[in-house]
Formats: C-alpha cells, structure tokens, sequence
C-alpha cells in the first residue's frame, strides 16, 4: 500500500510537470508570429534561382582553382565574394577592407594566409546586436588532373548568403531597416578543420555576448538518397539545443513561408554521423550562442570533383534560401533577443 502510494504520487507528479511543460511550449508557439508578413513575403520573393545560379556558376569556376584556403584561387574567390558586396553598397563593419585577415600561424601544415570576408546590414534599434548568416568559402583546391570546383560545398550557401544580403540590404533601403544587426560572413578554413569560424569566434567583430545567433549553411543544392522522392526538404541540426524558441521560430518561418519538410534526423544526439559537430556552426555554439545548421546531406558528388554547379537544384536552393531568410527576418526583428534556455 506504501508503496502504491508513492508510485501514485510520482506518476501525478510527473503528469503535472508534463502538463506545464506542454502549456508553455503552447504559449511560446503562440508568441511566434510574423507581425508584417506581408512585407516579410515582399523582400523574401527578390530571392530568385536566376541569381542564385548566376551566383554558383560564377563561383564555382575553374579559375578559382577549388578555392583551397591560402591559396591563388581562394584570394579570387574571397575578392569575388567583396566585389559583390562593394557592388550592392552592402557596408563591412570593418570598413573598406571587408576582410578579417588570418595570419599564417594560425593555420597548421602548409597552409597559407587566409581570409574571412564579412559585410553586414547594421541594425535600426540594437545594432550591437547581431545575427550571423555564414557560409564557408573553401573547398579542396585541385590535382594535376582535376579540380575541385565545389558547386554544391559551398557554392550553394555562398550565393544563398549573398542573395539574402541583396534582400535584407534592399529592405533597409525601403525603409524596412532590421531592429538588429544582420551580418554575412564568408569563412575560410573549414575544410581543413573550421579554421576561419575558430578564428571569428575567438576574435569576432561583434561580442560573442550580443552574437544572437548563427545561421550556418553549408551545402544546400542538392538531394540525397533518402530524400528521391521527396525533395522538398532540408536537414535542420541544432535548432533546439541551446534555444527552445528557435526550433520553434524556425518552425513557424518554414511553416508560414516555404512548407519544406525539416528532417530532424540528423540532428539526434545519437547520430553517427556527428554533424552538429562538424561544420562552422560549432564553433558559435561552443561559446554559448544557439545555431542552426542547414545541410543537404551527402551525395554521390560529396568530396569529388563531379561537384559541378549543372548539378544543382536551383528552384531548391531558392526555396531552402528563402527560409533562412525568413528565420533571419524573425531573429532580426523579434521585440525581444531569443534566449538560451539549454546547457551548452
Ligand atoms: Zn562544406
């Protein structure tokens, strides 16, 4: 009988804090909602596979030679990358230069002095405040025979970057400033171990305090194996392990505006694969700020020098851009900063 009635206890117990815990899930979906969707859906629809292409072609040319960190066709690749930016009189908060330079000690082996690129819209209310949108700018240079032009690793989410970087700038333009700091960032290093997403974290431009979260995107072009018959879908990894609002922001973003399919499956804690792990995102996490991290999955052109832009799925890529634009949007303009609600 004692014992029957401490398991009943337990059990009550348990269902109660169940209970709240699903009411306040409940109140916080409720208080996620895009005020000005309209306008939202305005600067959302400038984001278009045309550019997006242009954008992938452009950057995943030979003449960048793979763009491996360091090296010729990197230093190309990243002056490609701030001729856009100086093109659509998007600032750097570091001034004319755009650059955040890398010296060559910082790297191991062989490798040379590198660069990340960074440019950003500044905030109307708390432009200390900031969002990171990134995407690395490397990939794995070339061989005497073949190079490794990476259209897909990371063409893809260098130009969706750029792409949202013309929309929120033409927005402030119009009148529609973000409350905070949007700022794009072009890494290098990350092939070779996220080396230039170490080196932004531990000297960043912005505090790691006022860094309210990090979009990263690293490969989002193309289908892979489990998703054939179904590519409207994009892996989501990360969202809800420092924030509980920006799974949840992310969630109704997707909801309101795109209606993929956000696969959770790699994002399990028992995932092999580790993938939460291993690309920049990481390293923003590892400092206390909430990322996400957009990701694809692996194909058969993953890593070869078979990844060429006529590969891409362009109509794709615009769709998974134009969620992460409106994730942005949200964080950017939100009353209040999401909060970090989950050890880290
Ligand atoms: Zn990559």
């Amino acid at each position: 009988m004692k014992f029957y009635i401490i398991v009943l206890s337990l059990t009550l117990v348990g269902s109660c804090s169940t209970l709240r815990h699903t009411e306040k899930i409940e109140q916080l979906k409720e208080n996620i909602t895009f005020k000005d969707s309209q306008t939202v859906e305005n600067y959302i629809n400038t984001i278009n596979k045309e550019e997006l292409k242009e954008h992938v072609y452009a950057f995943s040319t030979d003449e960048f030679q793979g763009r491996m960190s360091g090296e010729p066709g990197h230093h190309k690749a990243s002056k490609f990358i701030k001729d856009y930016y100086i093109k659509e009189q998007i600032p750097s908060p570091l001034g004319s230069k755009y650059y955040q330079q890398i010296p060559e000690s910082y790297f191991s082996g062989d490798i040379k002095n590198s660069q990340n690129v960074i440019a950003y819209v500044e905030g109307g209310e708390f432009p200390e405040e900031v969002i990171i949108i990134s995407a690395h700018s490397d990939h794995e240079g070339y061989t005497d025979t073949e190079i490794y032009n990476g259209a897909d690793d990371n063409g893809s989410g260098t130009a969706a970057v750029m792409e949202m970087a013309q929309a929120f700038q033409k927005a402030a333009l119009n009148g529609h400033r973000p409350k905070r700091s949007v700022v794009f960032l072009h890494l290098t290093g990350e092939e070779i171990g996220l080396i230039g997403s170490k080196y932004y974290t531990q000297y960043p431009v912005f505090s790691m305090r006022n860094t309210v979260a990090n979009l990263n995107i690293d490969m989002i072009g193309r289908v892979d194996d489990d998703h054939k018959d179904n590519e409207d879908y994009i892996y989501v990894i990360g969202a809800d392990r420092l924030s509980t609002q920006l799974h949840y922001i992310s969630e109704a973003a997707n909801s309101q505006f795109t209606n993929l399919e956000l696969d959770y499956k790699l994002n399990r804690d028992n995932d092999p694969n580790r993938y939460y792990y291993r690309s920049d995102h990481y390293n923003f996490a590892q400092k206390g700020v909430p990322v996400i991290f957009y990701f694809n999955g692996e194909h058969e052109d993953y890593h070869e020098p078979t990844d060429t832009p006529e590969k891409i799925n362009y109509a794709l890529l615009e769709k998974r851009t134009k969620l992460i634009f409106a994730t942005a949007w949200y964080l950017a303009n939100s009353k209040n900063r999401i909060v970090v609600d989950q050890d880290y």
